[in-house]
């Protein structure tokens, strides 16, 4: 039976927008994140995709309440954790853990390795000596993939690979149910990004948490996600199983993204799609489809109504007036 671990709905962000002489008078917030819903099941892995300032690495942040939502709700284990105080938040953050992008600056350089994997578990009083969480680092350490004799070392002495599954020891410390890992392999090199992804499969076959993986590079996700949610200018605007959305993406922003994603044989060629324009600012969202300025199949419509997201064509759920399957061929 599948558990659900993990709910969001509704969920929004506006930044504020700069005010006074130097702006101009402009105050307009930047709506970053706008009305997502989605949920997530144990040992299941969600990958967000889209373009470089879409909002994906926010949603990734209002999900674990690193920052505060302008609206909406998030659950995890039937608990509202947007009505949790800051203190019963700080306790809480235990089940929930991120693991970032940058290995290199997650990292403090002053501290043993050892340190920096037992900071969760003082923090949360998880293991209650030292001790304990020395001979629980040593087995985190075994888990990860390196010997335990580093742990008294500082992060200066390792790769970025090792530092990123050092990274992945201290998340995984107190046993989350949910991780956020933010682009956890795109500063590594592309021989180390196989071994980080096989190893997160790997930790969550065991443990079984929840992982949403946010992601540019489309091949990687295709090796580690279940189910893929793609996003556009703050919202959601596909989202189904890996299946539905690399065999047949049915908005046409994804398919324009698909194409883009090599073939793994050499002797398929896909028809890429090029996009015009570039992503215009969440300032100054576009009215209806946000993607009309940009959509090569957009009629009078797009641009007066905001398509609502829906199970179309008995495939995934797509915010589109004209979605129709497209097998990338
Ligand atoms: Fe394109 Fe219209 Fe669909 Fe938006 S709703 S993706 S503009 S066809």
């Amino acid at each position: 039976m599948n558990t659900t671990v993990l709910k969001a709905e509704g969920l929004g962000k506006t930044f504020p927008g700069r005010s006074g002489l130097a702006s101009a008078g402009r105050s307009k917030g930047v709506r970053a994140v706008d009305d997502v819903s989605l949920s997530m099941n144990a040992g299941e892995t969600l990958a967000v995709v889209g373009e470089s300032g879409c909002g994906k690495s926010t949603l990734g942040r209002l999900l674990l309440r690193l920052i505060e939502p302008t609206e909406g709700e998030v659950s995890i284990d039937g608990t509202d954790v947007s009505s949790l105080s800051g203190g019963e938040m700080r306790q809480f953050r235990r089940h929930a853990q991120m693991v970032f992008q940058d290995p290199f600056g997650s990292l403090s350089p002053r501290r043993t390795i050892a340190r920096i994997i037992s900071e969760p578990m003082e923090s949360f009083g998880t293991e209650a000596t030292a001790r304990a969480r020395r001979e629980r680092v040593a087995e985190l350490l075994t888990q990860v993939g390196l010997p335990t004799a580093v742990m008294d070392r500082k992060p200066r002495h390792f790769s970025g690979g090792q530092r990123q599954r050092i990274c992945i020891a201290r998340a995984i410390s107190v046993s989350p149910r949910v991780i956020i890992a933010d682009e956890p392999v795109s500063a590594l090199d592309v021989s180390v990004q196989a071994q980080i992804i096989n190893l997160l499969q790997d930790l969550q076959e065991d443990s079984g948490f929840a992982m949403l993986f946010i992601a540019h590079d489309l091949a990687v996700v295709r090796h580690i996600a279940d189910r893929v949610a793609v996003m556009y200018l703050g919202r959601i605007v596909e989202i189904g199983s890996k299946d539905q959305i690399y065999t047949a993406p049915q908005h046409p922003y994804t398919q324009a993204l698909l194409s883009a994603v090599p073939e793994a044989s050499p002797t398929r060629r896909r028809k890429r799609i090029v996009l015009g324009g570039d992503v215009p600012s969440p300032v100054k969202v576009p009215s209806g489809c946000s993607f009309h300025p940009r959509c090569p199949i957009a009629q009078d419509i797009c641009r007066t109504t905001r398509p609502a997201l829906a199970h179309k064509n008995g495939g995934s759920e797509v915010a589109c007036h004209f979605a129709a399957p497209n097998p990338l061929g």
